[in-house]
């Protein structure tokens, strides 16, 4: 029996990561996947998503080229080729995790993983053992059990992206950030989009002056938003609810996602909800098997699960990590404008601050691109300019964010953003006087 530094269950962004990171450091790390490597991220969520996202957005800049004068003819959609250019993509990407993991001399075992307290692994025919065990096994789809629904053929986001055809209709049940994001990668390609969210609005994680913005888009790109019902039951192609009865071609639920805990059941693990408890070191309730990602709380993003593998791993060797500072990751909707975020939300802030928002209207570089949808907001501490929060609405506000967080993180306020030297024209200038705002001196203003 092969006995291992570290084991790590789930190949996702969680879980390679943290064996990347474990081998880097010496360690005689074993990785153990039982389906492709790079998890739901790379398979079934981030990268196809986006992929897809990326082709309806030039499909709007084609558009938005024909109302400026650059004529095109018709706009035709080649939904195989595209699907393609997806699989290729998401190809290229798994090979290089499987070269990364090569190239590190971690240990790939292949199969479904079971796990004995005595932190004894079980995969197919293998047995292996490890000092410490991380636990990454994710989280699947979960979709309500409506009245009906068995009557129902329907799509979750770990079978829809194999579509073969685009879709001439398409009804999502759901109103967050992948719902949201599948109404934007489908509609400008010419699918009829219906979005019914019982709650009373949208993206309701997300920062609430941004969501008008987004209800405007998804009105102009023709997607029909329900909202504020009760779902009564679903009967083959229809589906009942308290504002009416409404037929559809394909449907998909985006309902949310649940923790794949099954790897916990031979473990006296304890829980909070449905998902694995720890302590701020991501230790579980057995102090040598530690749990990350979307199995346990904080957000169900690659980036924190990436963040908490590597949190994980420097915890075990001793390196007294500096903590996972929740308010330092970002959060991000990639629609069209994109909503980037980080820190607190207005309504969460308990101490006295300042809110100061400039939108895109007057920046020149947003002008020309023709995307002046948006804003740049900042909550920073009164008196000191601590940065509590910021979100950016805007095309490519998911890379702008990073500008904020950059100087949030190395101990910036308010100050340094307006005193940092923006590039003109670039949207991103739009920060720096944003940031100048703050200290009522903008000078767009
Ligand atoms: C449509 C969609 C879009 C998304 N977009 C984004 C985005 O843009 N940005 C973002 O940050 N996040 C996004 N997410 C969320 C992101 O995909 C997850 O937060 C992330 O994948 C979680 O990583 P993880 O490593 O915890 O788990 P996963 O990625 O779920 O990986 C877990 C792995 O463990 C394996 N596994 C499970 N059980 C076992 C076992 N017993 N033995 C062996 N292997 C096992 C699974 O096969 C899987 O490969 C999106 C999700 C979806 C569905």
């Amino acid at each position: 029996m092969e006995k291992f530094d570290i084991a790590i269950i789930g190949a996702g962004p969680g879980g390679y990561v943290a064996a990347i990171h474990a081998a880097k450091n010496g360690k005689k790390v074993a990785l153990i996947e039982r389906d492709k490597l790079g998890g739901a991220c790379y398979n079934v969520g981030c990268i196809p998503s986006k992929i897809l996202l990326e082709h309806s957005k030039l499909v709007q800049a084609i558009n938005r080229g024909n109302s400026w004068g650059i004529e095109t003819d018709n706009v035709k959609i080649n939904f195989p080729r595209l699907m393609q250019r997806k699989d290729t993509i998401i190809q290229e990407l798994l090979t290089n995790i499987e070269h990364y993991i090569i190239n590190n001399h971690i240990t790939l075992y292949r199969g479904e993983a079971t796990l004995t307290k005595d932190l004894l692994i079980t995969v197919g025919n293998e047995t292996l053992t490890a000092s410490d065990i991380i636990l990454a096994t994710g989280s699947k789809p979960y979709v309500p059990p409506f009245e009906g629904l068995e009557s129902a053929t329907y799509f979750t986001t770990d079978t829809f992206f194999n579509l073969k055809e685009l879709p001439a209709q398409l009804t999502i049940i759901g109103g967050g950030v992948i719902a949201v994001e599948m109404a934007f990668s489908l509609a400008p390609l010419g699918t009829k989009i219906t979005m019914l969210n019982h709650s009373e609005d949208i993206l309701q994680t997300e920062e609430p002056e941004a969501r008008p913005l987004i209800r405007e888009k998804m009105k102009k790109l023709g997607i029909e938003l329900i909202t504020d019902f009760q779902f009564e039951k679903f009967e083959g192609h229809t589906i009942h609810t308290t504002k009416g009865i409404y037929t559809y071609e394909n449907l998909l639920f985006a309902t949310g996602r649940r923790p794949n805990t099954e790897i916990a059941q031979h473990l006296e693990l304890t829980f909070e909800g449905r998902l694995i408890a720890v302590n701020e070191h991501l230790q579980t309730s057995q102090p040598h098997i530690y749990a990350i990602g979307d199995l346990v709380g904080g957000y169900q993003l690659a980036h924190s699960a990436s963040a908490e593998g590597i949190y994980a791993v420097d915890y075990i060797m001793g390196n007294q990590p500096a903590l996972i500072d929740q308010a330092s990751i970002p959060r991000c909707v990639y629609t069209h404008p994109e909503i980037a975020t980080f820190g607190l939300l207005e309504e969460q802030v308990k101490v006295p601050y300042t809110m100061t928002k400039m939108p895109l209207q007057t920046n020149p570089k947003a002008l020309m691109e023709g995307n002046t949808e948006g804003f740049v907001k900042l909550i920073t501490k009164e008196g000191s300019g601590q940065i509590l929060g910021a979100c950016v609405v805007g095309d490519g506000a998911t890379e702008m964010l990073n500008a904020i967080l950059a100087a949030k993180n190395s101990g910036g306020t308010a100050l340094s953003l307006a005193q940092m030297i923006f590039p003109h024209p670039t949207v991103s200038e739009h920060i720096g006087d944003t940031a100048k705002a703050v200290f009522g001196k903008a000078i767009h203003q």
